[in-house]
């Protein structure tokens, strides 16, 4: 995948995750429980899919973040971060959200002006040829 599309790849991934936790703060109620039955199974079935790529081999290593090189004893950076996250991260869940988003944001943009126009992530116009 070229340098352009992985772009818009990981703007449209990073919009939706901002939308889901858009979400998760607005929503009245009813549309919370809509959204959840909705989108918890497929949140459920994406990190089933990265863990599985991510399971140790026979070794103890990660085959997905291991190279011919370096192995990388399991649990790797994706299981401590689901560990994190899923089991250990349901303490201060908003604190760690919080701390991603500013870690990606471009310096300057405020969150409520950003998450309302479309696009915030989108650095390509995906209706444009693209010629790279
Ligand atoms: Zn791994």
């Amino acid at each position: 995948m070229d340098q352009v599309l992985g772009q818009v790849l990981r703007n449209a991934v990073w919009e939706r995750l901002d939308m889901l936790s858009d979400l998760a703060t607005r929503a009245d109620a009813q549309s919370l429980v809509s959204v959840a039955r909705s989108e918890l199974p497929r949140l459920t079935e994406g990190w089933r899919a990265m863990l599985q790529a991510h399971e140790p081999d026979e070794r103890g290593d990660c085959p997905t973040c291991s190279t011919r090189w370096h192995r990388c004893k399991a649990p790797c950076s994706v299981w401590q971060v689901a560990h994190e996250h899923l089991v250990a991260g349901g303490l201060a869940p908003q604190q760690t959200a919080a701390t991603q988003d500013r870690r990606r944001r471009v310096p300057g943009q405020s969150r409520v002006s950003a998450a309302e126009t479309t696009g915030r992530h989108a650095l390509v116009d995906p209706r444009r040829p693209i010629t790279a």
